[in-house]
């Protein structure tokens, strides 16, 4: 658990980039700022791994102090990923994924088990990829590195920053999908910073909205839709609007094979509607003119509304 309490960043020319910062991010949680550019977002991340030092309040990991974790193993054991491709460009794909592992003295035959273990999570063949150079990739396949180096000596906390935003839209999407499946089998502890609400509302288990330096509402996608706090969440999210008037039978997907029972809702019942039952149930089953026509979960609404947000 990484836990602000009143946290401040004042940076030495008088820029307050961070106020009175409470948060709490829960273990393995998917956690993702989200704001303008400017708002403090980037901050607020680097305060985590000490790259920038806080000026006021406490700043815990699991109860303790970040100033009193010895500052390699908290830089160790929280992984980083950043928007610029940081791939040492002399170093091969397996050298470049096993930099903290060698750090850490594991021996030679676990990291290699483990670089092979990790790209093959994401989907790139060992015997192919461990011996080439980060230029012999594309940005694409280069950032999935990126992504699993920060990954490669197990750390329970992962720091993202716009990890995706130099990406064609295309490479961008698949990337979020894997992370996606990736977090599904890791369960770690993951900040995001994005600037890219649809990527926020794809990714994020909850979501931060951050204005100012300040925090102006936290919570899920769902609650952040559906109870912009102020208007500025509101133009931030833009979709407000949109879901307001539409239809369930919109989001309806095929009816889940061996699917019996569960509870119904009409076809023509509003969106908002169905979002408040899935909070107490996983799947709803959509009914019209007396026909079970197909289904609705959680996750069909929000990749519905990540679509129809602004980019
Ligand atoms: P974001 O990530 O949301 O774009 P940042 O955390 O990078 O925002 O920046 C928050 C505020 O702090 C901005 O006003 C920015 O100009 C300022 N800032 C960031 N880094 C520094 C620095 N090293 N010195 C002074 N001001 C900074």
């Amino acid at each position: 658990m990484i836990q602000f309490d009143q946290v401040e960043k004042k940076y030495p020319d008088g820029t307050q980039a961070v106020q009175q910062l409470d948060l709490i991010i829960k273990k393995g949680e998917f956690f993702v700022l989200i704001g303008p550019s400017g708002c403090g977002k980037t901050t607020t991340l680097k305060m985590i791994n000490r790259l920038i030092p806080i000026s006021d309040g406490t700043l815990r990991i699991d109860g303790k102090k970040i100033s009193e974790f010895d500052i390699h193993e908290l830089r160790w054991n929280i992984g980083y990923v950043l928007q610029q491709i940081a791939l040492f460009p002399h170093m091969t794909i397996a050298e470049n994924i096993a930099v903290v592992p060698e750090m850490r003295k594991w021996n030679r035959s676990k990291i290699s088990r483990r670089v092979d273990e990790l790209l093959e999570m994401v989907g790139l063949d060992p015997s192919v990829y461990r011996n080439r150079k980060p230029s012999e990739l594309s940005g694409g396949q280069q950032q999935r590195i990126g992504v699993i180096r920060a990954l490669a000596a197990d750390p329970e906390v992962i720091l993202m920053d716009e990890p995706f935003s130099a990406l064609d839209p295309i490479s961008r999407e698949k990337l979020q999908d894997d992370l996606l499946e990736l977090q599904r089998k890791i369960q770690k502890t993951i900040v995001f910073v994005t600037h890219d609400m649809k990527e926020a509302i794809k990714l994020g288990d909850r979501l931060c909205v951050m204005k100012d330096g300040k925090v102006v509402q936290i919570g899920t996608p769902e609650e952040i839709i559906e109870h912009p706090a102020n208007d500025f969440v509101k133009s931030f999210i833009g979709s407000h609007d949109r879901i307001e008037g539409r239809k369930v039978k919109e989001v309806a997907v095929q009816f889940p094979i061996g699917l019996k029972e569960g509870r119904t809702i009409s076809a023509g019942a509003p969106i908002s509607e169905a979002l408040q039952l899935l909070a107490e149930t996983d799947v709803l089953i959509i009914e019209e003119n007396g026909q079970l026509i197909g289904s609705v979960t959680r996750e069909t609404i929000i990749q519905f509304l990540a679509g129809e947000v602004r980019a």
